[in-house]
């Protein structure tokens, strides 16, 4: 992501005859000792007037941007007593940079409960961007390195128990006679990335789960599907993925990673235990959740629940006038297995986005007469552009060769502020226009409504603002371009008995339907658990109010309701990617240890609730 993290337009400009250094090294000093002394106005005059600084957990115990000097003042004066920063340091392990009249550096920090590293942007020497993390609790450091256990009492120890039947006495009492801290509903990548780092901070939580397994909810998909990240982008915390790991792995190989990760990492996993009910009783400070396990009733009190059901977790079944009529199957993406049985018969797939084409591609592959129903536009990036052009700089072999870690490319992506993230797009999805114009050509004259989201900013915007409307071409586009997958533009009006008609009267017969029409907001499953009012109160979840489709204003700077505290008290979301669910699952363990802990955390900047559920 090299070009997508190098801003347009900001000219060359010489910075006097101070080293990048020496200049990243004066202004941090400086920002330093005016939060130490308390004073926020000398504070608020290091930042530019356009600027902006994203706090993850460090500062506002919440995932926040403000902007400019009267947000940071804003931040500042909300925030600064109870966090008592200092040790301001540049890391010396990594340099400072200067590039375009932009000065980069990396530096720690110390809080009053934490340590807390960060990157500067600067521009004339003053602020243009700051972000803040906070990477680990004083006092509560992740037993690892020199301080990992040390496993066995060696000596003579009469009765001794063996390590695997203290585990088992430990996972019987569980849920029982003990209550763990934290309950995570959904044990998918998200679950499993939390319940990994809760569990190396100590904080007993439990993933309960639908599926028999982790890792399951990749194995239902679609027989054909393989991420459509790279594998560089897509490590779990703390077990990278072997370096001869495919760079685009198929669903059942992550869901064979995920089930083992679950055990290596030793999670307390219950399969087949689906989350009913849940109420907060504000008096004990504790949820009861109601599950199923298996068949049995249990009770849970945990201190805080995660929903990380999944942004794309809550099928969004259409219903069209005459579905009850139709002589063949229908099915939703998330329920359709594959292609087998379709050679020869006829397949209608209502959608154009990911699912959409990868269906469309394996039904045709397996010699299924295939018609594409294209509803609205859709965005279409062809997989290789996009590593070259976006994700390359940060996640690949190349990547990693010029010392660009996982956490560091994290760091990185973290660090643009979503308000300017577009302007950062923009020219990389002008650069693959222009590169691939002769496929968006022939995509087009195939009849394809294409875009590139609505300011032109791509792929990443687009699934950051409403998480839909795009797909990673790995061939199907060929297929449409070539007529080999048949499309249609239109929406449906009706299901007849044999096929799907469309709103200019066209009449598509089919065998199969498949209505790959996406997902419904995550806190859809909350109406399921704790009904419509609490979903309500807690409202939207993702999309950052950026007044474009799906994702309404106003503006807030960050993903609504995602690894924060929301307006239900103990009450979390988390999901997303792979790479949203490690990087993120840091910052929402933090915050629950230092919970459990009854560590002070004072939340600064809540969202007001602009949409309801
Ligand atoms: C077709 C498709 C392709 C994708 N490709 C990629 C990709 O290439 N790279 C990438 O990073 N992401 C991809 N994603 C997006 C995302 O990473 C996946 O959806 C991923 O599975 C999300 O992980 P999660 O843990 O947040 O949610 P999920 O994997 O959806 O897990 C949520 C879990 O919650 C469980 N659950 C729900 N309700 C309850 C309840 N009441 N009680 C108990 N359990 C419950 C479900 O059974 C499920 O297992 C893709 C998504 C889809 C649909």
């Amino acid at each position: 992501m090299s070009e997508t993290l190098e801003r347009p337009g900001t000219g060359a400009r010489t910075i006097g005859a101070a080293s990048p250094r020496d200049t990243a090294e004066a202004w941090l000093t400086s920002f330093g000792q005016a939060l130490e002394s308390g004073d926020v106005e000398a504070a608020v005059a290091h930042f530019a007037e356009t600027s902006f600084w994203r706090d993850l957990v460090a500062f506002t115990w919440n995932i926040k941007t403000v902007e400019n000097r009267e947000g940071v003042r804003g931040l500042l004066d909300g925030t600064l007593a109870a966090a008592k920063p200092s040790a301001f340091r540049l890391d010396p392990k990594e340099e400072v940079t200067e590039a375009d009249g932009v000065t980069e550096a990396w530096f720690t920090f110390e809080t009053g409960t934490g340590r807390g590293y960060g990157h500067v942007r600067l521009k004339d020497g003053l602020a243009w961007t700051l972000l803040t993390t906070l990477r680990e609790l004083k006092g509560f450091e992740e037993r690892k390195g020199p301080r990992r256990e040390k496993g066995v009492l060696h000596g003579i120890e009469q009765g001794r128990r063996s390590w695997q039947e203290r585990k088992d006495e430990a996972d019987a009492r569980l849920g029982y006679e003990d209550q763990p801290s934290v309950v995570i509903i959904g044990g998918g990548q998200g679950g499993l990335a939390l319940a990994a780092r809760l569990k190396r901070l100590g904080v007993p939580a439990l993933i309960v789960e639908k599926n028999e397994q982790p890792g399951d909810s990749w194995r239902k998909r679609y027989k054909s599907l393989h991420l459509h990240d790279p594998v560089w982008y897509d490590h779990l915390p703390y077990l990278p993925f072997p370096d001869d790991w495919p760079v685009f792995a198929a669903k059942d190989k992550i869901a064979d990673w995920l089930k083992h990760y679950a055990s290596i990492m030793e999670l307390n996993f219950w399969g087949r235990t689906v989350a009913k009910c849940a109420a907060f009783d504000e008096a004990r400070g504790e949820w009861t959740l109601v599950v199923d396990r298996d068949g049995e009733e249990v009770t849970l009190r945990p201190k805080h629940i995660v929903m990380a059901t999944g942004l794309s977790g809550k099928p969004n079944k259409p219903r069209f006038p005459g579905m009850e009529r139709f002589k063949g199957v229908q099915e939703h993406s998330s329920e359709h297995k594959g292609p087998e049985g379709w050679a020869g018969r006829r397949a209608v797939v209502i959608g154009s986005n990911n699912s959409a084409h990868d269906i469309c591609a394996a039904l045709w592959e397996q010699g299924a007469d295939v018609t594409m129903v294209q509803r609205s536009s859709t965005h279409i990036i062809r997989s290789d552009t996009l590593m070259e052009l976006a994700l390359g700089g940060l996640y690949s072999e190349e990547a990693l060769a010029n010392g660009i870690t996982t956490d560091k490319a994290d760091l990185i992506f973290a660090s643009v502020p979503y308000r300017i993230m577009h302007e950062f797009h923009i020219p990389v999805y002008e650069a693959a226009k222009a590169r691939d114009a002769d496929f968006y050509d022939r995509l087009e004259k195939a009849g394809f409504d294409l875009d590139f989201g609505e300011d032109g900013s791509g792929l990443f915007m687009k699934y950051l603002r409403r998480g839909s409307g795009y797909y990673i071409d790995v061939g199907a586009s060929e297929l449409i371009a070539d007529g080999k997958i048949k499309l249609k533009a239109g929406q449906v009006s009706e299901i007849t008995e044999h096929g799907v008609k469309l709103d200019d009267g066209t009449e598509l017969p089919a065998d199969l339907i498949v209505y790959a029409t996406g997902y419904s907001s995550m806190n859809g499953w909350l109406v399921d658990l704790m009904g419509q009012k609490a979903a309500d109160t807690v409202g939207k979840c993702w999309g950052m109010g950026s007044n474009t489709t799906k994702d309404p204003g106003p503006w807030v700077g960050e993903l609504r309701n995602m690894w924060k505290p929301t307006a239900l008290p103990n009450l979390w979301f988390h999901g997303g990617n792979l790479h949203q669910s490690r990087h993120y699952s840091q910052f929402l363990s933090l915050q629950l240890k230092a919970r459990m802990e009854g560590l002070y955390t004072p939340v600064w900047g809540r969202e007001e609730v602009h949409h309801k559920a």
